[in-house]
């Protein structure tokens, strides 16, 4: 039986709509539907890692790709003054999607620490 896709597959795939602002052929970008700063986007590989805490060695390139990706984005959306990456795992992490992404968040200053 096929697993179900995950609603980030399906974002990927184009079968339910996202403001994209980049993709290639392993992962997409997209504005994140409830923002917690100004700017709030989400780099996804198109490749199902459920969670960074359950990434194999095969996964590790994608992985870099994914910090890459989002270094040039937060470029592209002028967030020259910084920003913050985060990937959450697990309930206590805050995850409610289980497929792995990045959170892009910039465009005013950040707490630190996170709440
Ligand atoms: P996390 O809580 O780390 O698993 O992050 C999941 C993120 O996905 C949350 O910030 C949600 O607002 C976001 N999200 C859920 N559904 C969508 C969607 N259809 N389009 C864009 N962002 C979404």
């Amino acid at each position: 039986m096929n697993t179900p896709k995950t609603i980030f597959q399906k974002i990927a795939d184009k079968e339910i709509p996202a403001k994209l602002v980049h993709e290639d052929a392993l992962c997409v970008a997209f504005h994140d539907v409830a923002p917690q700063a100004p700017i709030h986007i989400l780099i996804v590989p198109r490749q199902l890692i459920v969670r960074v805490g359950e990434a194999q060695a095969s996964d590790q390139a994608l992985l870099g790709h994914l910090l890459r990706v989002a270094g040039q984005v937060a470029r592209q959306q002028g967030l020259a003054k910084g920003f913050r990456l985060v990937i959450n795992h697990g309930p206590d992490g805050g995850e409610s999607v289980p497929h792995l992404h990045v959170h892009l968040l910039g465009g005013r200053a950040l707490g630190w620490p996170p709440g």
